[in-house]
């Protein structure tokens, strides 16, 4: 087992930042997990008119100025996706592709997915469909295999599959130069509907229909309920109570994930809230 945090934050967003910050003027020993960009939506604004201090402000240059910011505090984010955490009893497991990480507590702060789930993507979820094509490339040995993937990293995990399945098709969401091994098919086709019996067995797209073993579906996010088993959604986000507590002891939520409106103050009001909380709790432990 490695070191163990005080606080793990996955979502490296305004929300996300906030939690860190507040978390480490308390001394907490913490670890965020996020992307490079901090968050898409972040770096996509063309214009902010309603973060306090910073009249017209572009998504850029505020990313910038958090950066500077978690800098100064020697805040350091891990570019990693966190798939599942475990809650175990005193303590949470993090699982990424290819570490765990444990913490006392975790602070979801992972923005909304606005991509709907694929038709039969949640009903064959676990039995052929699944969201980290290296974790469970074993299972797939001589098998068909195909990847849908939303970002550049699902290539990566595209080659990996390819060097134990027996096929792998690879379904780009994005438009660019793809880094694919020879030996996968690159699909560019739309896709509709995850198909079959007991487990998966065909991909329907909008043009073609591909027979397949498994299904990974590769986003930058996993929905919330998928993250963590057992936590309550309401209304399609993390339900939450004013400490920013969810239903499962010692895990918080905040930013967009808990609910509208979907605005940076009040991503970064949450935050705090959920790091304050997160940290009284630690502290009466003591
Ligand atoms: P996000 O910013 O979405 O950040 C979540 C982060 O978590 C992402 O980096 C994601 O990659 C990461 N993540 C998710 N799951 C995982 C995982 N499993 N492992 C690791 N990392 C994970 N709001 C305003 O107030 N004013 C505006 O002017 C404004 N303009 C906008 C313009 C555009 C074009 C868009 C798209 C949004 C705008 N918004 C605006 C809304 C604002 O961007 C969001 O409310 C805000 O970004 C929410 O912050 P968040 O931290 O909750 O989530």
């Amino acid at each position: 087992m490695g070191e163990k945090y005080d606080i793990a934050i996955i979502g490296s967003g305004p929300a996300g930042l906030s939690a860190a910050i507040n978390a480490k003027i308390r001394n907490k020993k913490i670890i965020v997990f996020g992307n490079k960009n901090f968050s898409n939506k972040l770096i996509k604004a063309p214009k902010i008119n309603n973060y306090l201090g910073f009249y017209n402000i572009t998504g850029v240059e505020l990313k910038e100025k958090f950066e500077q910011h978690i800098k100064s505090m020697n805040i350091d984010i891990k570019y990693e996706k966190v798939n599942n955490v475990y809650a175990m009893g005193e303590y949470f497991t993090l699982m990424m592709k290819n570490e765990t990480y444990d913490a006392k507590k975790v602070i979801l702060a992972t923005g909304m997915e606005f991509t709907k789930p694929l038709r039969g993507e949640e009903e064959f979820l676990g039995r052929g469909v699944g969201y980290c094509a290296t974790c469970d490339a074993p299972l797939y040995r001589n098998k068909v295999v195909t990847i849908i993937g939303h970002n550049k990293e699902a290539e990566e995990e595209a080659n990996f599959v390819g060097e134990v399945a027996s096929k792998v098709y690879y379904v780009p969401m994005y438009k660019s130069e793809y880094n694919i091994n020879k030996n996968i098919e690159i699909v560019k086709d739309m896709p509709v509907e995850i198909n079959g019996k007991m487990k998966v067995q065909t991909l329907i797209l909008k043009d073609k229909k591909i027979d397949t073993d498994g299904v990974f579906i590769l986003k930058d996010s996993v929905a919330p309920n998928q993250l963590v088993p057992g936590l309550e959604i309401e209304d399609g986000h993390i339900k939450v109570n004013r400490k920013m507590e969810t239903n499962i002891p010692g895990c918080y939520a905040c930013g967009d994930c808990t609910g509208k409106p979907y605005q940076y103050m009040k991503a970064v009001g949450e935050g705090q809230v959920s790091a304050l909380n997160a940290v009284n709790k630690l502290d009466n432990k003591m």
